[in-house]
């Protein structure tokens, strides 16, 4: 039998490091499925489409809430973002696990729908001043949006307490480890190896060695 995929959520204020970390995970285990959201937010320069994120028009991303077709959606800076349920129901049934770039409030929804699936990790910044650095250089959004992602960080930051690990991001490598470690660990529980109870009858019906 095999176990059903792990949902690994991953929040943090807006440029703290997620979407490179997310990013190294996959290179580390590419059968690690990335939840690729659907937002109303327009791609920036880089973005593909169906890769990065699926870009609809707020009509179409509205269709599919009231179709049932999404796992969590939120509000997240004017924007609508939401995970589709379809890829990560499949994913879960084959034992593949799904990594998911999300806010606070898309973890509080999976967390109260799926528990047991959930691992969820929130990564700090060193500092505020990192945070801004952080998104000066990532230079893809106007001093305008990084203003306002700074403005809400504090926010998403005040919800650090609802997870089950919080990493604080000064070194990628150092905090890459660590992700992996929690991955390692959580797909060694107990709950996740399905196959255990009838491994350890094999183990008692076997002779004792003499
Ligand atoms: P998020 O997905 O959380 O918004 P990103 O992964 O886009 O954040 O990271 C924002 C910027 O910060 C990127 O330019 C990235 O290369 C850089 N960055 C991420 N982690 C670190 C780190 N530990 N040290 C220095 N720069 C980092
Ligand atoms: P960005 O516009 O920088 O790609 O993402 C902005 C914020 O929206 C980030 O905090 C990101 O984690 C969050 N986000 C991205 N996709 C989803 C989603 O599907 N659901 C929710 N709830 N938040 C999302």
């Amino acid at each position: 039998m095999a176990r059903r995929g792990l949902l690994l959520i991953l929040s943090s204020p807006s440029g703290a490091g997620k979407s490179t970390l997310t990013r190294r995970l996959m290179a580390w285990d590419p059968a690690l499925r990335f939840s690729v959201s659907a937002t109303t937010r327009a791609p920036r320069p880089g973005e593909v489409d169906g890769r990065d994120y699926h870009f609809l028009q707020r009509a179409a991303f509205e269709a599919l809430v009231v179709a049932g077709g999404m796992l969590e959606h939120a509000e997240v800076f004017g924007n609508l973002y939401g995970s589709p349920r379809a890829p990560v129901e499949a994913a879960m049934a084959e034992g593949r696990d799904t990594v998911f770039d999300i806010d606070w409030q898309g973890g509080q929804q999976i967390r109260q729908a799926m528990r047991d699936d959930v691992v969820s990790v929130f990564i700090l910044p060193p500092s505020m001043r990192e945070l801004e650095r952080r998104l000066q250089t990532r230079g893809q959004d106007s001093a305008e949006v990084i203003a306002g992602r700074m403005a809400k960080s504090r926010d998403e930051i005040s919800h650090w307490a609802e997870y089950d690990y919080v990493l604080v991001n000064h070194d990628l490598d150092a905090t890459e480890t660590d992700l992996v470690a929690i991955i390692r660990a959580d797909r060694l529980r107990r709950d996740r190896q399905p196959d255990l109870s009838a491994f350890v009858r094999a183990l008692n019906a076997e002779e004792e060695p003499r």
